[in-house]
């Protein structure tokens, strides 16, 4: 059976790509090829770039009113094909139907306040800063932005930036994850009904030779990236020392505090959904519980007669609450990293290798696995794992939790559940972590809040979304006048 080989969006056009890489789309439930996708090249990168510079000036020129109305256009268009983004992210990614639609919902909160640009992007100015002399700062755009994304959230994440730059009167590029590239064609599709201008923003499809490309170009100012820790530092130091903007987002690994206090079922359900939504491949995903003292036995029986009971298939189909891993290589990965926590002697309460899924034979599927008696210094706590694996630690109290959560490396997202105010102001004024959650499993934040973590989970400074996304695709300049 013939597949469709994407196509790369430059300067208003679908144009197919001369590249001789390419590489499956696979649907993770099935295992079926479902899509190929050109890697692209070097060259093919500077053509977008130069489509992307080409249509600067007179796109930082179009009034912010106006930036805005097309802002409105491509909402309208994403509402109408709402469930249709929803069931590409499925397909491609494996997620459930309800969360997709969720992701669905998130990227378009992102163009909503996008649109409210006007506002957004005014300066502020003192009169009198000396006698006859005023002065005012305002924002302006700078040129070609790009951003360099991951699997897992095939429509929301280059939504995190993309609205914000365009608006800001920037031109950019999107270079989506080869391994889920579907989700981001079928947006450019709206975008070119959104009727933008051409080279505003572009699509290029491909892997690490494309993403470098747009890193060295001479003629791209700033990087979004968001996926795994070791790129994310990698992206920051070449783009950094090309002379560029960078905000580079990595791994992670949450840390949720159980205090004995906490309402046990809600904090159950909220666990479950924390640790096996998305299959575990969220970055704000819980995968450690610190059971505070009491807390431990009720939830450690709980939380496996819970995780048992969740119904493990194709995202697509109604009442599966858990799809597979993006890929074989995923499945494999995770697998050996059960296995390592056996041999690290953590006790294994449920196991999801060798699941069966009825109807889907070949999908990438592993059950939700929890382990129990875990220390800090196992493989299992102090790395991504990125699937549905928990793990649980007993802790004698608060203090011990946090110190516990503070050997990872990373600093992505926390939680803590309990009743207390006092422990709740405790943690949120202690703990490193960029989303901290108070009885709340994943910390995410909404479009007008920035988004970004600490520690080995974030390289830069400003962060997507919110006011700091309007900062990072902006020069401030600063104007001093006096009149004679
Ligand atoms: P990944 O790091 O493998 O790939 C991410 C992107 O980087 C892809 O587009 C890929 O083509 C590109 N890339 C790969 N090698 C590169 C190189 N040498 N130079 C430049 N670009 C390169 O990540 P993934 O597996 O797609 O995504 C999962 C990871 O993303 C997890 O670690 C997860 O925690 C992280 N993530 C983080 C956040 C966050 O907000 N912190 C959000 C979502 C995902």
């Amino acid at each position: 059976m013939s597949v469709n080989i994407l196509e790369n969006y430059i300067d208003g056009e679908w144009v197919p790509s001369e590249s001789d890489r390419t590489l499956d789309v696979r649907n993770p439930a099935t295992g079926e090829t479902i899509a190929q996708v050109p890697l692209s090249t070097a060259a093919e990168v500077d053509q977008a770039v130069q489509a992307a510079k080409d249509a600067f000036q007179e796109w930082r020129e179009t009034p912010p009113y106006t930036r805005a109305r097309a802002m409105f256009r491509l909402k309208e268009a994403m509402e109408e094909n709402f469930e249709d983004l929803a069931r590409q992210i499925v397909e491609e990614n494996g997620k459930i139907l309800d969360e997709a639609r969720g992701e669905v919902r998130r990227a378009i909160e992102n163009v909503e306040g996008a649109a409210a640009i006007p506002y957004l992007m005014m300066g502020y100015n003192l009169e009198d800063v000396a006698t006859g002399i005023d002065e005012y700062a305002i924002r302006q755009p700078m040129g070609v932005f790009f951003a360099i994304a991951p699997f897992n959230f095939p429509a929301m994440v280059p939504f995190w930036f993309m609205p914000y730059a365009i608006a800001c009167g920037n031109t950019y590029i999107v270079k989506p994850s080869e391994q889920t590239p579907l989700t981001q064609a079928r947006m450019f599709d709206l975008i070119d009904e959104a009727d933008f201008p051409p080279g505003v923003v572009n699509l290029v499809n491909g892997d690490r030779v494309a993403a470098e490309a747009l890193l060295q170009h001479p003629d791209t100012v700033g990087v979004s990236f968001v996926g795994s820790t070791p790129v994310a530092r990698h992206v920051y130091q070449m783009a950094t020392s090309h002379g560029k903007r960078a905000q580079c987002q990595g791994g992670a690994k949450n840390f949720l505090t159980i205090m004995p206090d906490a309402v046990m079922d809600r904090t159950v359900a909220a666990i479950m959904t924390s640790a096996f939504g998305t299959a575990g491949q969220r970055c704000l995903a819980g995968s450690v519980v610190l059971a505070v003292g009491d807390s431990y036995e009720p939830l450690r029986e709980k939380l496996v007669e819970a995780a048992r009971q969740l119904k493990i298939g194709n995202g697509m189909d109604q009442g599966t609450q858990m799809g597979p891993v993006i890929s074989a290589k995923s499945l494999e990965r995770v697998c050996n990293y059960i296995q390592q926590g056996v041999d690290a002697g953590a006790e294994l309460l449920l196991d999801g290798r060798g699941i069966k899924v009825d109807g889907y034979p070949n999908g990438y599927f592993v059950g939700p696995t929890i382990f129990d008696k875990t220390t800090p210094e196992m493989p299992i706590i102090q790395d991504e794992i990125f699937g549905p694996v928990l793990s649980i630690m007993q802790v004698d109290d608060f203090d011990e939790a946090v110190d516990v959560l503070h050997t990872s490396p990373y600093g992505n997202a926390a939680s803590i559940f309990t009743a207390s105010g006092k422990w709740a102001r405790e943690f949120q004024y202690r703990v490193q972590a960029g989303n901290i959650g108070v009885n709340i499993g994943i910390a995410a934040p909404i479009a007008a809040f920035p988004f970004a973590g600490m520690k080995d989970s974030f390289f830069g400074d400003l962060h997507g979304q919110g006011l700091d996304g309007i900062n990072f695709f902006t020069d401030r300049k600063v104007v001093i006048t006096r009149w004679f």
